[in-house]
């Protein structure tokens, strides 16, 4: 049966015609399964009729600008699966021509919305010659796509058998996440933020760890991404919040002048119409004045720069929070929308600080950038700063706060008291 809505195969005819092609030829295929990350909110903020269209454009152009395509279908809602020819496996090449396909796709759909610009998740699998269970392939380019999920580092994954264990991890890491929220052992560890001129804290960031039943810490790089897809990340969030605001409490109470302390709020919060009341709800619980809180949110959050996303950090501004744009540099950045956002801070990111380092190109960028930013009278975090000569340099290009292992790593909250607030 045809889709009605993309004129493509549908999921069950998909199967059939691709599993003969790959039993009848002696070729190197590969599946790619694909999807646009959010896109209820396509519907909900634009409405169906408009979703369906950017479902359309998706397949008319997936089906017009992939090399070797042989045949393509809608599995269901926003999902795609193709079954793609290839000369050899040249994993580079075929990562390069992904992010381009997710760039055209994404500007395509950014038209059709009036500027949505969500991310393309593409999973994909390389079938082995002779292999011909269809069904396992599209399995695994699934489990690929989903890896993508959330990482907006990446323009694709493609598939290996380490991604199996990824798996399995978030089936052993929800449960432990669930106990230890349930009985608030979740751990909220502190980096400092130090000026490099004063070597003086102006802040931290909050960030949470789990523990095993060892008794073994888990970083978040474990279990940040099993809690975005099972949406849990969201009682995260505020359990980290809740845990800032009673320090920030016991300090005000004790006579001590607070820092700001900064918190991760993931993008699944901004599609919450409650967001606001509720933070505000927890702050003022506590009693705690906003302008010690500040919300760290990711660069690719405002790459969107819709208006239900500006007007919510408008609001939280306005109340006193102060908000930064987190990870920036890490390959979405769009210096113009810097220009406009509403927010207080820029956070720049550790592999961006990295990368820029290590050529006078890169260099000379950052340079720029940091000139720029101070220009419009952002503050800039820089992150991941980890030598003396890492700090001298950022320093003489105008960031003079550092947040990273030359000072200290992410530690406990009393140790951080002692350290720092003494
Ligand atoms: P992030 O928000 O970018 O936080 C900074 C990360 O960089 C932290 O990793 C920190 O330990 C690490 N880092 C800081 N300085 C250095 C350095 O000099 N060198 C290196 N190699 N790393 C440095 P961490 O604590 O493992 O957290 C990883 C990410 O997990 C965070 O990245 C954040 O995106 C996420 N995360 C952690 N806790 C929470 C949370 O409670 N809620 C949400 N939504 N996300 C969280
Ligand atoms: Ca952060
Ligand atoms: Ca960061």
């Amino acid at each position: 049966m045809t889709d009605s809505i993309t004129g493509l195969p549908g999921f069950e005819d998909f199967l059939s015609q691709a599993g003969a092609v790959i039993c009848c030829e002696d070729k190197q295929f590969l599946i790619a399964a694909m999807d646009i990350s959010d896109f209820h909110y396509i519907n909900t903020e634009c409405g169906y009729d408009t979703g369906d269209m950017v479902l359309h454009c998706f397949a008319e152009t997936l089906m017009m600008i992939v090399p070797n395509i042989i045949i393509g279908c809608r599995s269901h809602s926003d999902h795609f699966i193709a079954l793609i020819g290839v000369e050899n496996i040249d994993s580079e090449r075929v990562t390069r021509e992904t992010k381009r396909l997710a760039g055209v796709l994404k500007d395509i759909i950014s038209k059709n919305t009036h500027g949505i610009s969500p991310d393309i998740n593409v999973g994909l699998y390389y079938l082995r010659k002779g292999e011909s269970n269809i069904v396992a392939a599209v399995d695994k380019a699934n489990i690929a796509r989903r890896t993508c999920k959330g990482n907006y580092n990446l323009p694709c994954v493609i598939f290996s058998e380490h991604l199996m264990d990824i798996k399995e991890n978030s089936a052993k890491i929800l449960p432990i996440f669930d106990d230890s929220f349930r009985n608030e052992s979740i751990r909220v560890y502190l980096q400092p933020k130090i000026s490099s001129e004063t070597k003086k804290v102006m802040g931290a960031e909050a960030l949470s760890r789990l523990v095993d039943a060892n008794g073994k810490v888990i970083p978040p790089s474990k279990f940040i991404a099993a809690l975005e897809k099972s949406g849990k990340i969201i009682d995260l969030d505020f359990y980290v919040l809740t845990f800032v605001c009673k320090l920030i409490r016991k300090w005000l109470d004790a006579g001590i002048e607070p820092i700001v302390i900064s918190f991760n709020l993931s993008r699944l919060h901004f599609y919450s119409c409650t967001l606001v009341d509720d933070l505000k709800t927890l702050v003022e619980k506590f009693n705690v004045p906003p302008q010690y809180l500040e919300i760290e949110v990711t660069e690719s959050m405002f790459f969107e720069a819709s208006e239900p996303i500006v007007s919510k950090i408008n609001a939280l501004r306005d109340y006193g929070f102060k908000v930064s744009v987190d990870d920036f540099g890490t390959g979405y950045s769009s210096l113009s929308l810097i220009g406009i956002l509403p927010v207080d801070v820029v956070k720049l990111d550790k592999s961006f600080v990295k990368e820029s380092l290590k050529s006078e190109r890169g260099n000379e960028l950052m340079k720029g950038l940091i000139r720029i930013l101070n220009e419009i009278h952002l503050e800039i975090v820089c992150e991941g700063v980890e030598t003396q000569e890492e700090e001298n340099i950022v320093s003489s290009y105008g960031c003079r706060e550092i947040q990273g292992y030359l000072y200290d790593r992410p530690i406990p909250s009393d140790e951080f008291e002692d350290k720092y607030l003494k």
